[in-house]
Formats: C-alpha cells, sequence, structure tokens
C-alpha cells in the first residue's frame, strides 16, 4: 500500500527504508515506482534497497513537468489502489505533491523528520517555527501524501538477492497547458554540500571575502574540501554562491564533522545542520548560541584559531 517516487535514485533508496518498515508495520508490500523509459537496471536496484516491487509507468515525456507527472501519479495511484505515498522532497518532488495531493483532495504532510505507527495509525514529526517545536501530526483521510528531504532516514543495506515483481504499463496523459521551451543548466561550482562529510563553514565572522582561504586551508588538510557559509556570507555579502549556504532557507546537511567558524548559532543556521556527526564551533565570543548545539566548543580569535588547528591537523595527518 506504499509507494515511492522520488526523480533522485538516492533519496528513493532513503524512501525505500522507511516505506518497506513502514509497509512491513502495515502487514503490506512497498512499491517503487519509476516514471518514464522502462530501465530494469534501476527496478532491480530499487527491489534491492528494499521495494517488494516496481511499476513502471513508462510515457514519453522526456522531462520533468510537475503536471504531467502528478496526471501519471494518480492514475497509477488509481490502478494499483496505493494509499500512502512517500515522495521525495526535493525541487521537483515538493511540486509534484502540492499538485498531487489537490489532483486526489488528498492530506500532504511535508518535510516529514519522522514517520512511524501510533494506534495503527500514519504519525508524522515535523519540524516547525524555524526549528523551535515539532509537530506530530495524522491523517484523517486516504490517500496520504508524504514528503522526505534527503539524509533523513539511511537507505537499507544493498541486498542483490532481493527479489520482487516488475510491472510495467504505458500511461498516457492529457494535453499538457504548458510547454517547456528550453532548460537551462544552472551555472554552478563544483560543490555539493549536501553530499559532504566535512564542511567547514564560514559566518559573518570573517572580516574580508579574501580571508575564507583560512576556512578553504583547514578543508584542504581535511581532505573534506567542502566549505559552507551562513546566510549572511551567500546572500547579502555574496562571498560564496547559494551552492554554499547551508540552513533552514539553504541546504541541510548531515556530513560526519561540521565545524561552523565565525557563525552565531541562529536556529535559521542550525535548522540546517543540527543532525551533523560531530560540531565544532569557533568562536570569540564565549556565549554564543553554536556552543549551545556544538559537540566541541573552541572560544577564541578565528584568525588566531584557523591556522593553528590548520597546522596541528596537517602535522598529524603527515
Ligand atoms: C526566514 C529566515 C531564514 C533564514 N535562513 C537562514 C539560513 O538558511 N541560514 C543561515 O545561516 N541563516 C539564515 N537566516 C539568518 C539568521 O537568522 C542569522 O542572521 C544568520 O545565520 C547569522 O549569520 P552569522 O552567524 O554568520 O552572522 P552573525 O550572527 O553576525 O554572527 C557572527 C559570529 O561571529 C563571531 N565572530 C566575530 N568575529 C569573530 C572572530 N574574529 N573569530 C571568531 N568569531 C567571531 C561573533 O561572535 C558572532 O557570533 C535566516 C533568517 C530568516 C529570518
Amino acid at each position: 500500500m506504499v509507494l515511492v517516487y522520488s526523480d533522485n535514485k538516492k533519496l528513493t533508496f532513503e524512501l525505500l527504508s522507511k516505506g518497506s518498515e513502514l509497509a512491513k508495520d502495515l502487514g503490506k508490500k512497498s512499491t517503487a515506482l519509476i516514471i518514464g523509459k522502462n530501465d530494469d537496471l534501476l527496478a532491480n536496484e530499487y527491489i534491492s534497497y528494499g521495494a517488494d516491487n516496481v511499476f513502471v509507468a513508462e510515457s514519453d515525456i522526456d522531462s520533468f513537468k510537475a503536471e504531467e507527472y502528478a496526471e501519471i501519479l494518480e492514475k497509477v495511484i488509481n490502478e494499483t489502489g496505493k494509499d500512502t505515498i512517500l515522495i521525495g522532497s526535493n525541487k521537483n518532488g515538493k511540486e509534484l505533491a502540492s499538485r498531487l495531493a489537490g489532483k486526489l483532495n488528498a492530506g500532504c504532510i511535508v518535510d516529514c523528520t519522522n514517520i512511524y505507527l501510533k494506534d495503527n495509525k500514519i504519525t508524522t514529526e515535523r519540524v516547525v517555527y524555524s526549528g523551535n517545536a515539532i509537530s506530530v501530526e495524522q491523517f484523517n483521510s486516504k490517500p496520504r501524501i508524504l514528503t522526505i528531504s534527503s539524509k533523513v532516514f539511511e537507505p537499507l543495506k544493498k541486498d542483490a538477492n532481493r527479489k520482487g515483481e516488475i510491472v510495467k504499463k504505458k500511461i498516457e496523459t492529457g494535453k499538457s497547458s504548458s510547454k517547456i521551451l528550453k532548460i537551462k543548466e544552472a551555472v554552478t561550482e563544483d560543490v555539493n554540500v549536501e553530499d559532504a562529510d566535512i564542511i567547514v563553514s564560514c559566518g559573518r565572522g570573517f572580516k574580508n571575502k579574501g580571508d575564507i582561504k583560512l576556512a578553504n586551508e583547514l578543508a584542504d588538510v581535511l581532505k573534506g574540501r567542502t566549505i559552507g557559509c551562513s546566510r549572511p556570507i551567500a546572500a547579502d555579502l555574496k562571498w560564496m554562491s547559494e551552492d554554499h549556504w547551508i540552513g533552514l532557507s539553504g541546504h541541510k546537511v548531515k556530513p560526519k564533522l561540521y565545524i561552523a567558524t565565525g557563525i552565531s548559532g541562529q536556529i535559521q543556521h542550525i535548522a540546517g545542520m543540527r543532525d551533523s556527526g560531530v560540531i565544532v564551533a569557533i568562536n570569540k565570543d564565549p556565549d554564543a548560541l553554536i556552543f549551545k548545539s556544538a559537540d566541541y566548543g573552541i572560544v577564541g580569535d578565528l584568525y588566531e584559531v584557523l591556522p593553528k588547528l590548520t597546522s596541528a591537523i596537517k602535522d598529524k595527518m603527515s
């Protein structure tokens, strides 16, 4: 009864982990959905990551358009009777989920951080008020649509011996009210904070753009090579592109190590990095909020601390 869809493969693996757990608890099956061309390799990968079966909605649509994808999903739901729909909460997924909910007159709970059964009802948790509260919610009707961001759930361990059924069906869509004329790739830097294991993040404690090299040098010796930043650095000062921006309105990250340098620790920043494995904060103000979220705190001037830290780690590494 659980249908899982994302246009992002890794995110689908994560959704399948929670989706198959829910299906098992409900005594039902989990199905991964593929939209577009038939892809046996991908379908089998989804099975090895927890899908009980895979539905391939074959379609000639060659690029994502929420309007058409929502129509396909609606048809798949009507055809399969799935009542619990997990959708990856990336840019496309968010638009798709809300359109689908509108079409089906269904409840939609977005950005769930936990999903479980309580009194045999699907119950969700999500962060609200910039991380100051957790809202616990249940559905009053079916189907139920839930969106989940990346890195919320760990994917299951791959099991290539798992078996499942792959169902393929051509799904036609009606005439769309809009058409895509051109897709232009955004010019981005070669940085993906969401996948980084180690992030050195910079805040307003840096006085000049050129000083960011101190954080770069630390990231280099840590072999992390990923630099993040608070909103003012990307949005106001434009010292870094938005690819680096971490927080409520930026990227949500979950590295093994997050080093916050010259960042005060406002709730909107914490909302994007609170799930990091180990958090180290460097701030000259001993009362800075960031220390409340940190596992290790260094009270000091980043201009003195960063070169010393970089040199100490370099010695250790060699
Ligand atoms: C709707 C909304 C959404 C937002 N979304 C985000 C978001 O996604 N991400 C985000 O980051 N913010 C976001 N913000 C902004 C957020 O509220 C804070 O303003 C921002 O995070 C502050 O950035 P900062 O910590 O770099 O700067 P500041 O708050 O100015 O802090 C600078 C820190 O550096 C320290 N410092 C100064 N000099 C040194 C030095 N030499 N050595 C060591 N430490 C030093 C200071 O003690 C201070 O703690 C949002 C705000 C709103 C209203």
